[in-house]
């Protein structure tokens, strides 16, 4: 039985103060006893949001990206064992907007992968396709190469620590969702692509989150196709009540 996640990324938004309080309000709520919830939230804050989290053990809380190296001459960058250190254990990697504004490669995504699992982590490693590729019809073998490049390097015992989330360039931020159709097809074709590669036992044991424009309007539907094992939001993730009815859509 695979878990239940409902992710937030809170990208860079919030001031110290917002980002507590907002922390707060999704501390003090009960949660399905089957969710697990998780807040991706600006490096500066993750130690706070962390102690915060402590008050409700279903939280976990996540950066939005690390650096490989485990420490030295790297200024303005953060390491996996640094994040460690606040009591943090997982790291979103690979989000579009770190390959899109800062260059990340498959390279560069697979040697953060293999920090952060060396920390005995967890990665949420982000992939999918711009809306070129979907057009053309190409989105499953787009996606597939995606994982060959970072996740299809590790072994499969690696592999099975690993949270994979699904987010079409094209409906991050947009506004517009990929239908439960369209999420559906993509899940089990990666699921699919991973049973082939590491075995039908691994690929059943991973969670694969879907993003891109959930909202508390659209999670139910989209949370209850089969290989769809919650989501990773983004904007949806910045109002509690929001993000709490979010929670409330398994
Ligand atoms: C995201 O940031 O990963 C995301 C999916 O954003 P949004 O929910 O705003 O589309």
């Amino acid at each position: 039985m695979r878990p239940k996640i409902a992710a937030g990324n809170w990208k860079m938004y919030k001031t110290f103060d917002e980002a507590c309080e907002l922390a707060e309000a999704i501390a003090i709520t009960q949660f399905p006893d089957n969710v697990q919830v998780v807040l991706g939230v600006p490096s500066l804050y993750l130690a706070e949001v962390q102690e915060i989290s402590h008050k409700n053990n279903r939280i976990d809380v996540a950066a939005q990206n690390c650096y490989f190296e485990k420490s030295g001459a790297f200024t303005g960058e953060i390491s996996a064992s640094m994040i460690r250190s606040v009591g943090v254990m997982h790291v979103i990697l690979g989000h579009s907007e770190r390959r899109q504004y800062f260059g990340e490669t498959e390279d560069l995504i697979l040697k953060k992968i293999k920090a952060v699992l060396g920390e005995g982590m967890t990665p949420i490693y982000c992939c999918g396709e711009p809306i070129e590729v979907r057009k053309v019809g190409n989105h499953n073998s787009f996606v597939e190469a995606q994982l060959e490049g970072s996740v299809f390097q590790l072994s499969a015992e690696e592999v099975l620590k690993l949270v994979i989330a699904y987010e079409p360039i094209w409906a991050i931020g947009t506004g517009e969702t990929a239908s439960p159709e369209q999420a559906q097809e993509m899940h089990q074709a990666i699921r699919r692509a991973i049973a082939i590669k590491f075995g039908d036992d691994t690929a059943a044991k991973i969670p694969i989150l879907y993003g891109g424009s959930v909202k508390a309007t659209n999670a139910r539907e989209l949370f209850s196709q089969s290989d769809v094992d919650g989501g990773l939001v983004g904007g949806a993730s910045l109002s509690a009540e929001e993000f709490i009815q979010i929670i409330h859509s398994f």
